[in-house]
């Protein structure tokens, strides 16, 4: 047989039916684990070295995006601090300029006061990481397509150059999922998810994961899991798991509708800017058609009157909720600015494009006609109708 495709994989790989002959994975609770004897567990022993469920939603993380190791967390930004503690101080990073403001507070603010230095740098130069690379960088971090504005970076030309100088090259992998972008077949090393977004895809849990081939570092990344603490609940891991077996369904939906909203919106004399990686105007778009396998279900959108207009326009939408996170069934709309955004400095968010007249949105799986109704009547109840 040919080795099984990714829905296949999706719904069957992390779990085999147990001895009950459950064909779901058990939510096992307990907190420990009968020893057989002082100092010799079984195959589990305490639940935050080892969880059954976990196990089974990380089998199928590692599975989707084609790894030999997955380990969960209990949000991305525990999956990214584990990442970032595998460094020492004097190390540096280069990391993509363009990203949530969640990974620029952690490592500015976290990491950058224990001695880690990090190089905020527009990875779709490559000139310029390339002379941002010295003798103590470690780690080159990116996003892509990037929060909020969706930029696309070339994921398989920055593997190559991080490899080149010897350094590891990771990716946040939340916008894309595996879905969509496989980056360890591009090259990378390591992919982080928060899976709090599409692969959980319900709004019903933060989680987060890491995701790897090299069996020393996931035995080291497990290691500080295991001494820090930051695990999943094993319900919450069922949820993710569960969220997984429909993942490429419903990424095909979100991406159709995304696109077709952002085409409509395109024309919209309300809005200045519709940024969409599908879109023939974006500027990425070819390198988002070679890398990606369809289209992510995020829109940026920047409005005419501003953001006295943008903020308005952020609260007068029916079916868009104005709430932070993504991926989720339901549409949201946030202000990057002042909601995702707010920890990142005022110049390195001009920088970005993350001006007060941009909104975020998250196209759920609602009828998109509905959707862009929506969209519609918000812009003319904001004075900005076409
Ligand atoms: N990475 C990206 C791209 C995100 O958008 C987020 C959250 O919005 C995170 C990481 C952090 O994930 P969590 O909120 O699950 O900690």
């Amino acid at each position: 047989m040919t080795s099984p495709r990714f829905s296949t994989r999706a719904i069957h790989s992390g779990y085999r039916p147990d001895a009950t002959g459950a064909v779901m994975p058990p939510i096992v609770l307990s907190s420990t684990f009968v020893q057989p004897a002082p100092g010799e567990p079984g195959p589990y022993e305490y639940a935050r070295s080892g969880n059954p469920t976990r196990e089974a939603l990380e089998g199928c993380l590692a599975a989707l995006e084609g790894a030999r190791h997955a380990l969960a967390f209990g949000s991305g930004c525990a999956a990214l601090t584990c990442v970032f503690q595998t460094l020492r101080p004097g190390d540096h990073v280069i990391a993509g300029r363009d990203c949530y403001g969640g990974t620029f507070r952690l490592l500015d603010r976290v990491f950058g006061p224990m001695g880690v230095q990090t190089s905020w740098v527009d990875l779709r130069d490559l000139g310029a990481v390339e002379r941002a690379i010295n003798a103590r960088t470690r780690i080159i971090w990116a996003e892509s397509p990037t929060n909020p504005t969706l930029k696309v970076v070339d994921l398989a030309a920055l593997a190559a150059l991080a490899h080149a100088h010897g350094v590891l090259f990771g990716v946040d992998n939340t916008f894309a999922t595996p879905a969509l972008q496989r980056p360890l077949e591009l090259g990378a090393d390591v992919v982080v998810h928060s899976t709090t977004k599409y692969l959980n895809g319900h709004s019903d849990v933060i989680g987060g994961a890491v995701v790897l081939d090299d069996d020393e570092l996931a035995q080291r990344l497990r290691f500080l899991r295991n001494a820090t603490g930051g695990v999943p609940s094993p319900f919450d891991c069922f949820l993710v798991l569960r969220g997984l077996k429909t993942l490429e369904l419903r990424m095909q939906r979100h991406g159709s509708s995304a696109l077709a909203i952002a085409r409509a919106l395109e024309a919209h004399p309300g809005l200045t800017r519709v940024h969409h990686p599908g879109l023939a105007s974006h500027a990425d778009h070819a390198l988002a058609a070679t890398q990606m396998r369809g289209q992510t279900g995020m829109i940026a959108i920047e409005v005419a009157g501003g953001e006295p207009a943008a903020r308005a326009l952020a609260g007068a939408l029916q079916y868009f909720a104005l709430a932070e996170s993504l991926g989720g069934v339901e549409s949201l709309i946030e202000h990057p600015a002042s909601m995702t955004h707010a920890s990142m400095p005022a110049e390195l968010r001009a920088e970005i494009g993350v001006t007060g007249a941009l909104l975020r949105l998250s196209v759920g799986l609602e009828d998109p006609d509905d959707l862009l109704a929506d969209l519609h009547q918000g812009l003319a109840s904001v004075g900005l109708g076409g």
